[in-house]
């Protein structure tokens, strides 16, 4: 999952653009919900908030849910394909 930081601005033009309704505005920032971000797999090459976020280097890899292809795979099968 990713991990959006203190360097952002709360332009709001990441939480839109997510395919998993991961982002939401927290106490001061944007903030993404581990459990939902699949970094992206299976709806875009590359993460797409990473890709609209004016700030360089704001959303970030999370390094307490670092997770490997399949378990993104794993998640991405179970917001989309519960049934
Ligand atoms: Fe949402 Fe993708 Fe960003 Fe994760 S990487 S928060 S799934 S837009
Ligand atoms: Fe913050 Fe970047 Fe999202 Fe804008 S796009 S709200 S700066 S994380």
């Amino acid at each position: 999952a990713l991990l959006i930081t203190k360097k952002c601005i709360n332009c709001d033009m990441c939480e839109p653009e997510c395919p998993n309704e991961a982002i939401t505005m927290g106490d001061s920032i944007y903030e993404i919900n581990t459990d939902r971000c699949t970094e992206c797999i299976g709806h875009y090459e590359t993460p797409t908030c990473q890709k609209v976020c004016p700030i360089p280097n704001t959303i970030i890899k999370d390094p307490a849910r670092a997770e490997n292809e399949e378990q993104l795979w794993d998640k991405f099968v179970q917001l989309h394909h519960a049934d």
